[in-house]
């Protein structure tokens, strides 16, 4: 019998669950990933940043606010035709996804959403699953969105509840929630996760995935991130977060989460081989890749060398489209 898709967890439930020792957890998590999921598939997703930095948002963790001194370089949204001809290069490379992200604290209703608007289109008609990242959303913005033929929206809930006051100042953790529940309305697939390394506790870590995994429908893709220390950044110090932290977190989410897409996003540059197989062991089964080796502002692993690592992994990239779930990260 299949493990039951549950929407009401209880926080010692996930405690229970994550706090098990590291090996019995993977062991879960990986005869889970097998229940819903082919787990020699992985979904390639690939992500371009439309419009970098200059934002007005205070993310501790994000070298395109406006107010840390970092070396990322503003650039204005980009031509519709020079994004229409990144997502075809995706294509021809294996994406099945692509995704855009706007560094805006939310959107506005003026030129550049109309361009957004046909963007979403022009890569929809090259038969790619559009996903985008653009910041805070209205129930209305949602719904141009769907109907231009957006298929997932990302909006991370970064770390706990609790935590967020210590990460963002400039908004606050119910305007995410706000965001998500206008997507789902849409009737666009959610894609919500998180970041861990931030200096939140287990406690914080195992709230955020209680806050994912207790929505009325989970969020079809869940991205897990790694902090990527952006020099110029108030959370340029913090340690490198460890694997094994990593792990157990994919690990929870998976076995949480069962039919959700949990992506390996953010920190996969300083992550070995070996490291990044126990995490496709643990149920990750999505990532970000493409020629520019960048995520968003940060380096991530080429899609040349993913591809070598799927060899070595006996993993292929996942060629149908899952029309009920999403692809993103910002
Ligand atoms: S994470 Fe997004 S909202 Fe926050 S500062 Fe960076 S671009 Fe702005």
């Amino acid at each position: 019998m299949k493990t039951t898709i549950r929407n009401n967890w209880t926080k010692q439930e996930i405690q229970q669950i994550y706090d098990q020792p590291l090996m019995e957890l993977i062991y879960h998590a990986a005869s889970v990933h097998r229940e819903y999921h082919n787990a020699a598939e992985v979904q390639v997703c690939t992500l371009l940043s439309v419009k970098t930095g200059g934002c007005p948002e205070d993310c501790s963790y994000c070298g395109q606010a406006a107010r840390y001194h970092t070396d990322i370089k503003v650039q204005a949204l980009l031509p519709t035709q020079t994004v229409i001809e990144h997502a075809q290069k995706a294509k021809n490379n294996g994406s099945t996804r692509f995704c855009m992200a706007a560094a805006w604290r939310e959107v506005r209703d003026n030129r550049d959403f109309d361009r957004i608007i046909d963007m979403v289109k022009g890569v929809n008609d090259l038969g790619l699953e559009v996903c985008c990242t653009l910041g805070m959303l209205t129930e209305q913005q949602a719904i141009r969105l769907q109907e231009a033929g957006l298929h997932a929206y990302n909006h991370n809930l970064d770390t706990s509840e609790q935590y967020y006051d210590g990460i963002i100042s400039t908004r606050t953790f119910d305007n995410r929630i706000n965001t998500i529940n206008h997507v789902r309305k849409a009737g666009i697939t959610v894609c919500s996760g998180g970041i861990i390394g931030l200096g939140e506790s287990h406690i914080d870590r195992i709230a955020m995935l209680l806050t994912l995994a207790t929505m009325p429908k989970h969020p079809e893709s869940v991205p897990v991130n790694a902090l990527a220390r952006v020099k110029g950044t108030p959370l340029e110090n913090n340690a490198k977060v460890d694997i094994w932290d990593m792990v157990r977190m994919i690990a929870t989410a998976r076995i949480v989460m069962p039919k959700s897409m949990v992506r390996l996003s953010a920190g996969r540059i300083e992550m070995n081989e070996t490291e990044q197989a126990w995490c496709f062991m643990a149920g990750a089964n999505s990532i970000f890749t493409g020629e520019r080796e960048t995520l968003l502002v940060t380096p991530n692993p080429g899609v040349s060398e993913d591809m070598k690592m799927f060899q070595t992994l006996g993993l292929k990239p996942m060629v149908k489209h899952m029309k009920d779930e999403a692809c993103t990260a910002h």
